[in-house]
C-alpha cells in the first residue's frame, strides 16, 4: 500500500538537489550565520553551493549555534527572514548544557506536520485512530507537532499536559485511545503505576505506541516489553529541535529510515571527520550528520547529530529505498563511557538490564574503590526473589561486556522516575 507513495532514489536525488538549490539561493542572500560560514569560501548569493558541493562545507556545530545566541541574543542570527514571520518559538532541553532557543515561520511548522505525517503514515495511525500525547507541552518542541499533525491526518488528539500519571491512564482508557505518543521511559513508567493501581493495560484499546526522545524504543528489550505491557506495537522515530523529524520506523523490527525527501544523511568518522565508505556489507559505521531541506527560515547544513548510527542503502523489506539506520540510533557518542578500557554504550547497558523484567528502575554509575572505576548498577526489582535478579544480571553483564559490574538492590521506589528524557546514567565529564 505504502509502495506507490514511496519515490525511487533517482527521484529522491533529483527532489534533493532542486530543494537544496532552493534553499541556498535563500541563505545565501539572506541567513547571516551561513553566509559568514561560507562567504570566506567564496560562495555567494551569485554561486550558492550546489548539492554535489556538500562535502566541501564545513560541519554545523551545537556549539556553534548555542554561541551564536549568546553572541547575538536572544535567537541568533540563523534567521533567514525577519522577525516578524516567524510564529512559534522553543527551546531544547538544556539537559547538555545551555538551551538552544529555535524558532519557525508558518512554513517550516507545516514543514515539520508533514514530516511527522509520515511518522504516523509509517506507524499504521489512520483517522479513525484517538491519539494520546503524554506530554507536558512546555517549551520543548517533543509532541507538539506530533500533536497538531495527529490532527491534520484526521485523528482525534488528546493532550495529556498538566495531569498526573494517574489521571494520564484514566483519560487515556476513558477516552478509549488507539495511539499512544511519549518517551519510552514514560510507556514503561504509565505500565508500573498501572499495575500499582491494578489496571489491565494489554487489555486497553491502545494498539501503537509511537516514541522519540531516547533511543528506547529501538532498543530490543526496551521494545519487546512496551509491547508485552501494553499489548500494542512500538515504534520509534527520530528528531531534534534544531534539525527536525528525520526518521521513523517502517515495521521491520529494528530499522529506523532516514526521510530522505526532507533531510539529506551522510556518516563521518567522528575523530577525522572523513566520509565514511561502505564496508563489505554495504554499511557506514560513525557520526550521522543532517542537512533539513525544507526549514528554510532557521536551516542546520551539514550538522552533527552526535547519534552513533549504522546506515545501510540495502533494500528494506518494506519497500522503501531511503536508507536505513540498523537498531535505530544506537547511542549518543558524547555518552560512550571507557571503563577498563572496555568502551560501554549506556543504550547496549539498558538493553542487558532490561532482559530482566523484574527490575523495574535502575541507575548505573561509575564510582572509585581503591583506585580501582567500577561499574555500579543499582536496581529495583518487582519480586519475591531481589537478590537472585541481581547475581543474574550481574553474571548477564559480565557475560556480554567483559566487564563484572557490582549490582546493589535499592529500595523500591527510591529511584527517580522521568517524563522526559531519563537520566539514569550517571558520570562525570571525566568518565566519557
Ligand atoms: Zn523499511
Amino acid at each position: 500500500m505504502t509502495h506507490q507513495m514511496v519515490p525511487n532514489e533517482s527521484d529522491i536525488l533529483e527532489r534533493q538537489k532542486e530543494k537544496f538549490r532552493t534553499l541556498m539561493e535563500r541563505v545565501m542572500r539572506d541567513n547571516a550565520f551561513y553566509r559568514a560560514k561560507y562567504e570566506p569560501l567564496g560562495f555567494s548569493v551569485r554561486r550558492p553551493p550546489r548539492l554535489d558541493e556538500l562535502p566541501a562545507l564545513p560541519f554545523t556545530l551545537k556549539s556553534e549555534l548555542v554561541d551564536d545566541q549568546q553572541r547575538h541574543p536572544p535567537f541568533g542570527r540563523d534567521l533567514t527572514f525577519p522577525l516578524s514571520r516567524y510564529t512559534r518559538i522553543h527551546q531544547t532541553s538544556g539537559t547538555t548544557g545551555r538551551p538552544l532557543r529555535w524558532l519557525d515561520t508558518a512554513e517550516s511548522w507545516q514543514w515539520w506536520l508533514d514530516c511527522w505525517r509520515e511518522i504516523y503514515r509509517a506507524a499504521g495511525v489512520h483517522p479513525d485512530d484517538r491519539i494520546f500525547v503524554a506530554f507536558s507541552f512546555g517549551p520543548f518542541i517533543g509532541f507538539w507537532t506530533a500533536f497538531e499533525a495527529g490532527q491534520r491526518l484526521g485523528a482525534m488528539v488528546m493532550p495529556g499536559g498538566g495531569l498526573s500519571s494517574r489521571q494520564r491512564l484514566e483519560t487515556l482508557l476513558e477516552n478509549e485511545a488507539t495511539v499512544l505518543v511519549c518517551t519510552p521511559t514514560y510507556a514503561l513508567r504509565l505500565a508500573e503505576v498501572a499495575r500499582e493501581s491494578g489496571i489491565d493495560l494489554a487489555g486497553s484499546t491502545i494498539r501503537i505506541t509511537i516514541h522519540a526522545g531516547e533511543p528506547g524504543a529501538s532498543v530490543p528489550n526496551v521494545k519487546s516489553r512496551i509491547e508485552a505491557v501494553w499489548g500494542a506495537r512500538c515504534v520509534d522515530h527520530a528528531g531534534a529541535t534544531e534539525v527536525g523529524a528525520w526518521g521513523y520506523s517502517c515495521g521491520e523490527r529494528d530499522h529506523m529510515h532516514i526521510n530522505e525527501a526532507e533531510f539529506i544523511a551522510e556518516v563521518i568518522d567522528p575523530e577525522t571527520q572523513a566520509l565514511v565508505e561502505p564496508d563489505a556489507e554495504g554499511v557506514q559505521r560513525g557520526e550521522l550528520v543532517l542537512t533539513n531541506l525544507g526549514r528554510v527560515g532557521s536551516p542546520v547544513i551539514r550538522y552533527r547529530t552526535g547519534d552513533l548510527v549504522e546506515l545501510t542503502r540495502r533494500p528494506c523489506p518494506c519497500g522503501r529505498t531511503t536508507a536505513v539506520l540498523r537498531g535505530g540510533v544506537l547511542g549518543r557518542i558524547d555518552h560512550m563511557f571507557i571503563i577498563r578500557g572496555i568502551n560501554v554504550f549506556p543504550s547496549a547497558l539498558e538493553n542487558l538490564i532490561r532482559a530482566f523484567p523484574d527490575i523495574e528502575e535502575f541507575e548505573v554509575s561509575v564510582e572509585h574503590r581503591r583506585a580501582m572505576a567500577e561499574l555500579v548498577i543499582r536496581i529495583e526489582v518487582n519480586g519475591q526473589r531481589p537478590a537472585d535478579v541481581a547475581a543474574a544480571l550481574e553474571q548477564h553483564v559480565h557475560e556480554r561486556l567483559n566487564l563484572r559490574p557490582v549490582v546493589r538492590v535499592v529500595d523500591r521506589g527510591s529511584l527517580p522516575r522521568y517524563e522526559l528524557k531519563a537520566r539514569r546514567f550517571k558520570f562525570s565529564q571525566e568518565q566519557r
